[in-house]
């Protein structure tokens, strides 16, 4: 492939990730590989949400299981040895067509010009906005056991939800918590089978059917938790010294609004190949629309978004009514 800084600029790079979760990650393994100049932005640390996981064990390659953090250090340790560049801000506030064909990408720091962009911003917990959450946050009130689970040695704690998040970070914080409260809006985990059979073996979960989460008391820290039965209406206080919210995610697209097409729900809206709507910029990993939302899923995506930000720079750079060239980067060549 030419050297594209001759033609566009020493400082354009040619593939800008967004996000250094899982599919973030994967893609700058593939891109870097395929020697092309790549920059991953990341937002506080590499890892995304599953670095905040006690322990994945579903991800092929580790029977034994392994934490999120590792697994996603280990991601970022193979990417830079390929040559991907790590950049730290705190988030980026637009995306901009140039008329050159580049992309730019205005962060809080910087404002970097990419041939490609690769989609990666990764989803956030879902605030339940109930009285109280965002008055304890830090005092009581969290969204990570793995970072927080340690503080509650020997205390009582309530998670709030039933799908995979809210059951095994449950069971995690059993680990420390004398009783775990798990508040679920129906009388039915939505967590997998295996999770479930292992939350209803655990003593120390107790489980608040039909419930939904109404207000955190407390004066300088969490005290209680008031939670309403959907189906009798009748109140109940659970007396706790934390909350662990589970209940969802929502992606972090806001700031994509105006550019590549998003659904109802704020996921990006790809064709197959992970391309949005705008030539050269693809999408990959949970905030893309997609229907499993699993790790092993993100680090596909995240393979075949660099595969395809390749293939758009060769046919760029192939003279009309030539083949592309295939490298790593190009048909055919893949491993
Ligand atoms: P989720 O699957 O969307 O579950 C959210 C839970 O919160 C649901 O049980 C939902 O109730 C409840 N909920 C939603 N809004 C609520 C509200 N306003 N008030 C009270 N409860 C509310 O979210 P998640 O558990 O964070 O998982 C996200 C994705 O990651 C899923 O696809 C999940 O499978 C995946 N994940 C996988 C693993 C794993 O494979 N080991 C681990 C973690 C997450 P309903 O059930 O009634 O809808």
């Amino acid at each position: 492939m030419p050297d594209p800084s001759s033609e566009t600029g020493a400082d354009v790079v040619d593939v800008v990730i967004v996000g250094a979760g899982p599919a973030g990650l994967t893609a700058a393994i593939y891109a870097s590989r395929s020697r092309l100049r790549t920059v991953v932005l990341e937002r506080n640390m590499a890892g995304g949400q599953i670095a905040l996981t006690d322990l994945v064990e579903n991800y092929p390659g580790f029977p034994e299981g392994i934490s999120g953090f590792d697994l996603t250090q280990k991601m970022k340790e193979q990417a830079e040895k390929f040559g991907a560049e790590m950049r730290e801000i705190e988030g980026v506030v637009e995306l901009r067509a140039e008329p050159d064909g580049c992309h730019a990408l205005v962060t809080d720091r910087e404002e970097i010009r990419a041939r490609t962009v690769i989609l990666a911003p990764g989803v956030e917990p879902r605030r339940s906005g109930i009285p109280g959450e965002a008055e304890f946050i830090g005092r009581g009130v969290s969204w990570c056991a793995t970072c927080d689970g340690a503080l509650y040695r020997g205390k009582t704690v309530a998670v709030v939800g039933g799908g995979d998040s809210a059951v095994e970070e449950g069971m995690f914080l059993t680990k420390f918590a004398d009783k775990v409260y798990l508040v679920h809006r129906r009388d039915q985990l939505r967590a997998a089978p295996i999770a479930q059979e292992r939350a209803f073996a655990n003593p120390k979960l107790e489980f608040v059917w039909d419930s939904v989460p109404r207000k955190i008391d407390g004066t300088e820290v969490v005290e209680a938790l008031q939670v309403e039965n959907v189906k009798t209406g009748e109140g109940r206080t659970l007396p706790v010294n934390g909350v662990f919210m589970y209940i969802g995610q929502i992606p972090n697209t806001t700031w994509l609004k105006d550019t590549v097409e998003l659904d109802e729900y704020g996921y990006i809206v790809t064709d197959g190949l992970l391309r949005t709507r705008i030539a050269g910029v693809f999408a990959c990993g949970d905030a893309r629309a997609n229907p499993l939302k699993q790790i092993a899923m993100a680090v596909g995506e995240g393979a075949l978004a660099a595969i395809q930000a390749g293939r758009y720079l060769d046919e760029l750079d192939s003279p009309p009514g030539t083949p592309a060239t295939a490298g790593e980067s190009g048909a055919g060549a893949q491993q």
